[in-house]
């Protein structure tokens, strides 16, 4: 079998196209060398070696270490330099991790390797640059120390051991520990890579290996063992990556970027990836080495310096990024390295990006005529989308605010929260339901948790491309880093900015759009597209991201099989999403409009109610309320369908459960406190959920479907008056048998043909179910001869078929997403294999009975990009979802149909 993969010399054994093979970096260099772009030559070690090793108790296929040899050869060939040379300029390599989708700054790297006692004085002779020859050992032992020997911090220590000897090291000879690395001599880096192995001696109790072929062995076998690092396993469950896939190793030929001032390394985009703006971003190093610029140690520049320093080498990287944006029809993140002014390219991949540039690079690029409309659509990730609908500061108050530094802007959005400096402590005050802003010098994947639970992140150094910018261009996080001003102390947990000084638990807001932090606390407010959409502002509507997205909505119009309700009980929530394009209400609850004012009680008098007069004269209070609820819906809704929703009050969220409620009450209906708390008693239920839920309340008390009937007709009647055109769906809920549905149908048109009779006029209505629980879904062609539409309450579903109750799931659910027992938390996200099935035969029965029957989904997953692709494959009609998740669904079902 094949293992090595080879690139080079404008050839190479893979191509763009082999990502589950070669990994994400191995395909896209291969691609690179293929189309003619300057790259040092390499060979990937595939996805398959790292499944085989963690299959076969970490050890490799018999044929690996060949092919290896074979590939460690083709790069000697190819670059004229030889692997172990000690008399000439010595091949040396870089040892990458790679795995299908990156997976930023989570496994190992190692540089330089291929260097010893030997090999160094070599390179030295070669170069007639002892400092840099020297300060590549230094940095190949530290990292090769760090990640493959595990030389690392021990519990009690402050400091990586390393760095505590690199700083030892300066303070003795220059009496400053904070020496820039740059200021050491040869002679200084000679005896400090004497220290090193020293170390890394007392440490492993072995010396550092001094073959090359050792050391690149050690180091492949590091990367591997990275794909099951802790940081590694917490983002890919954050990303949903399975642990199959596997990451690829890629060893490539180092050039460098630390030989002198005509060399640098720098990390660039071929679109500034926080606005989506046409331009040439990035950043580079001088005289530095890749990970650099990564780390954040030294605060890079621009990449449009590059021009006034190294004019040739600028243009040749202008000239890269349009071949790259031409071949990839995507934005490019690249990394690139300058030799003594020749340029390299080390890396290629589509950019990550935020909402708001994803908008607008797939509009842009539409019109470039780089890409189609289809593309367009299918290039914005649907669960980011949010974010082109996410707050910013409120106008007025952020003029008030006072700006106390400012950074770059990372990650776009305005948050405001207090701030904590660790992780640890962040996540614990974020579990405390308090907004947290997460504060550091610099983050490290370490801060992920951190990270994750903060509203906002903040950061005194590093650049665009630091890790905290990637990560939080990536969660949609709020980020402002590299805010210099920033005096950040761990110890006393304090931050310091022109002599004031915040503690922990303070208020502070940044905006990542603008790269600015304020004081205090700021309100903050709706985006260009929801001031746009909803509140028809003009001056944002004049706005581009608003213009973008509404463009991008087009064609998602145009692109779409299932159309896209909401789930809404109020007029304003209706005229929110008929903003956001949703084309009817496929979920009305009518028992939310009564947790309103007053109405709980005459809902509670309902409830409470002893006898069937009692129950009448409590419903006849009630009509009234509906009937006008239900009007202003059709009002709203100018001849759109309204799902309503027959009564589901799980009755312990409608009870009076504490004494004073009780009290209360009992005052207001002038009956004894006693028999309300005898009431209560009685109708107390062990499983609420599963209680007395759903038609069950209607088959039991025939008059309170009656009341709904009639308030939901009489209301459509004045609206028809009044020209609106009502088209009341009528929906009863928790239906398990078609006869339930038969008694419940039966007195839905007979109020219908009373109402109609009085009010001498035709309503356009229908009558159909939710189907929510197991048997609805299994006898689904029973009662599609009643029922004139199905739709799947997923939420209770899900409930019923895993048999875990949606209320208390928080509780044990954790674990499960841990162990993997479950991929997504099934409330969240549909689980397709169980509850899916349960859709798919109800589907199949549904139309069996009734060709036409209309299907749709209201449960909280018809909101959720996944789930929504589900329901396109199982051939759903629509999906209903909250207001504000209306356009995710909508780009989500335009996604699934293209
Ligand atoms: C459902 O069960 O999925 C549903 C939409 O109804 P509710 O959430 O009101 O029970
Ligand atoms: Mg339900």
């Amino acid at each position: 079998a094949k293992y090595v993969y080879s690139w080079g010399a404008g050839k190479a054994d893979g191509n763009g196209t082999m990502k589950p093979l070669l990994g994400g970096k191995g395909a896209n260099l291969a691609e690179m060398g293929r189309i003619g772009l300057p790259v040092p030559a390499g060979f990937t070690i595939s996805t398959e070696v790292c499944t085989y090793y963690y299959d076969n108790k970490r050890t490799y296929p018999a044929a690996l270490q060949a092919q290896i040899a074979a590939g460690i050869g083709k790069i000697e060939k190819i670059m004229g330099v030889t692997f172990g040379d000690a008399t000439r300029f010595p091949l040396l390599v870089a040892v990458r991790s790679g795995a299908r989708d990156s997976m930023p700054g989570m496994m190992d790297t190692i540089l330089n390797l291929g260097l010893n006692d030997e090999t160094v004085i070599a390179l030295e002779r070669a170069t007639q640059n002892p400092r840099f020859a020297w300060d590549c050992y230094r940095r190949f032992i530290q990292m090769y120390g760090d990640v493959v020997l595990g030389v690392q911090k021990r519990a009690g220590e402050d400091h990586e051991p390393f760095e505590t000897v690199l700083e030892t090291y300066k303070d003795e000879t220059y009496g400053n520990g904070h020496l820039e690395d740059n200021k050491l001599t040869a002679d200084d880096l000679k005896t400090i890579i004497d220290r090193f192995k020293a170390l890394v001696k007392e440490r492993t109790g072995k010396a550092f290996p001094s073959d090359p072929w050792q050391q690149l062995e050690g180091a492949v076998s590091a990367v591997f063992g990275s794909w099951m690092n802790d940081r590694a396993i917490v983002y890919r469950r954050k990303y949903n990556i399975p642990a199959e896939w596997g990451t690829a190793v890629n060893v490539q030929a180092m050039v460098f970027g630390n030989t002198g001032d005509e060399s640098g390394s720098g990390v660039a985009f071929t679109r500034d990836p926080a606005t989506g703006e046409k331009v040439f971003y990035g950043e580079f190093l001088l005289n530095a080495q890749g990970e650099d610029v990564v780390a954040g140690v030294r605060t890079p520049e621009a990449v449009a310096e590059l021009a006034k320093q190294m004019p040739k080498a600028y243009k040749e990287l202008d000239r890269i990024r349009k071949v790259l944006e031409t071949h990839f029809k995507d934005m490019q993140d690249f990394e690139f390295t300058i030799q003594d002014g020749t340029v390299y390219m080390l890396q290629t991949r589509n950019g990550k990006r935020t909402g708001v540039a994803a908008v607008r690079i797939a509009t842009e690029m539409v019109k470039e005529g780089l890409i189609d409309w289809k593309t367009a659509v299918m290039r914005v990730p649907a669960d980011q989308l949010d974010q082109v609908l996410a707050p910013i500061f409120d106008r007025v108050a952020v003029k008030k605010a006072n700006v106390i530094a400012r950074g770059l802007p990372a990650g776009p959005g305005a948050a405001s929260g207090e701030i904590y400096f660790n992780a640890d402590r962040a996540v614990e005050a974020a579990a405390k339901d308090k907004k947290v802003l997460l504060v550091r010098v610099e983050t490290s994947p370490e801060d992920l948790r951190g990270m994750i639970a903060a509203e906002g992140i903040l950061t005194a150094r590093g650049g665009v491309s630091s890790h905290a910018a990637l990560v939080a261009r990536q969660m949609g996080k709020v980020c402002v880093c590299g805010a210099a001003a920033l005096h950040v102390d761990y110890n006393k947990r304090t931050l310091t900015v022109d002599g004031t000084v915040y503690n922990e638990g303070d208020w502070l807001s940044i905006d990542g759009t603008a790269g600015e932090v304020y004081a205090g606390r700021i309100e903050t407010g709706a985006s260009e597209v929801i001031q746009g959409l909803v509140e028809n502002d003009a001056e944002a509507k004049k706005g581009r991201t608003f213009k973008n997205f509404v463009q991008l909505m087009k064609w998602c119009a145009e692109g779409t099989r299932m159309t896209v309700r909401t789930n809404a009980d109020t007029p304003e929530q209706v005229r929110n999403a008929l903003a956001f394009g949703a084309v009817g209400i496929g979920l009305t609850r009518t028992e939310h409009m009564f947790f309103e004012g007053d109405r709980i009680d005459a809902m509670r008098e309902m409830i409470l109610a002893e006898s069937l007069e009692a129950r009448q004269e409590a419903l006849a209070k009630l009509l009234p309320y509906q009937r006008e609820d239900f009007f202003g819906i059709f009002k709203e809704l100018k001849g759109y369908p309204a799902t309503i929703r027959f009564l589901d009050p799980p009755l312990h969220e409608f009870l009076p459960n504490s004494g004073d409620q009780q009290k209360d009450l009992a005052k207001k209906l002038g009956i004894p406190v006693e028999k309300i708390q005898q009431r209560v008693h009685d109708l107390h239920e062990f499983n609420p959920m599963l209680g007395f839920r759903g038609c069950r309340l209607g088959i039991r008390y025939p008059e309170i479907t009656a009341m709904q009937a009639r308030a939901v007709f009489e209301a459509a009647a004045d609206a028809n008056k009044k020209g609106y055109k009502a088209k009341p769906e009528i929906m009863i809920p928790l239906v398990g048998f078609k006869k339930e549905l038969d008694l419940q149908v039966e007195v839905v048109h007979e109020v219908a043909r009373k109402v109609q009779a009085e009010r001498k006029t035709t309503i356009n209505y229908s009558v159909g179910t939710m189907i929510e629980v197991p048997r609805g879904a299994l006898t689904a062609d029973e009662i599609a001869q009643t029922a004139e539409f199905f739709s799947f309450g997923t939420n209770d579903l899900t409930q019923t078929t895993l048999g875990m109750s949606r209320d208390d799931s928080g509780s044990f659910l954790p674990p499960y997403e841990e162990l993997e027992i479950v991929k997504k938390n099934p409330f969240a996200t549909i689980d397709q294999t169980g509850v899916g099935a349960l859709m798919r035969i109800a589907v199949e029965k549904g139309r069996q009975t009734r060709k036409d029957i209309k299907l749709g989904i209201c449960g909280e997953h018809g909101g959720e990009p996944d789930s929504v692709k589900f329901c396109d494959a199982i051939g759903l009609d629509y999906v209903s979802c909250s207001p504000f998740r209306v356009p995710v669904a909508r780009l989500a079902a335009a996604q699934a149909a293209l």
